[in-house]
């Protein structure tokens, strides 16, 4: 799965100024890692991925990716995906928008979806429950039934 995440620049903004904020010196393999991610990280890319699609452009280490990769987890500005796969996978995480995933379990196919319903009963969960949400994931596991084995 791939897509160009909406909103490119206002991201690379953000992961700048909170860098900056946690007090994270800017490196060449970093930046180049959340370049790529501007581009390219919209939908579930997994570090090895990430690091072949660098590879592509320059130099760049497997280990200065995961580096990277858990920095901007910590910060917030990417989501990791944990597969059933055992493969860790990340996409830009927007503060104004974002989707959910539904994992094929016959194909192996992942596919991006929105819901403003869905977004709209976490919301009122929420609030039920008397909490603030900082973030929320909703995977859903099955078999589609729109196509044939
Ligand atoms: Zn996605
Ligand atoms: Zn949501």
């Amino acid at each position: 799965v791939s897509s160009v995440p909406p909103d490119a620049d206002e991201w690379l903004e953000l992961a700048g100024r909170r860098l900056r904020g946690a007090g994270l010196k800017s490196g060449a393999a970093r930046n180049a890692v959340i370049e790529h991610l501007a581009r390219e990280g919209g939908c579930l890319l997994s570090a090895q991925e990430i690091a072949l699609g660098l590879r592509e452009k320059g130099p760049g280490s497997n280990a200065s990716v995961y580096r990277t990769l858990e920095q901007l987890t910590e910060l917030g500005l990417v989501h990791r995906l944990d597969g059933a796969d055992g493969v860790a996978r990340y996409e830009v995480a927007h503060p104004d928008h974002h989707h959910h995933h539904f994992f094929d379990e016959r194909t192996g196919e992942v596919v991006a979806f929105e819901d403003d319903g869905l977004e709209k009963a976490i919301a009122d969960v929420a609030k039920r429950l008397g909490v603030e949400l900082t973030s929320h994931d909703v995977i859903l596991r099955g078999r589609s039934s729109q196509r044939d084995s």
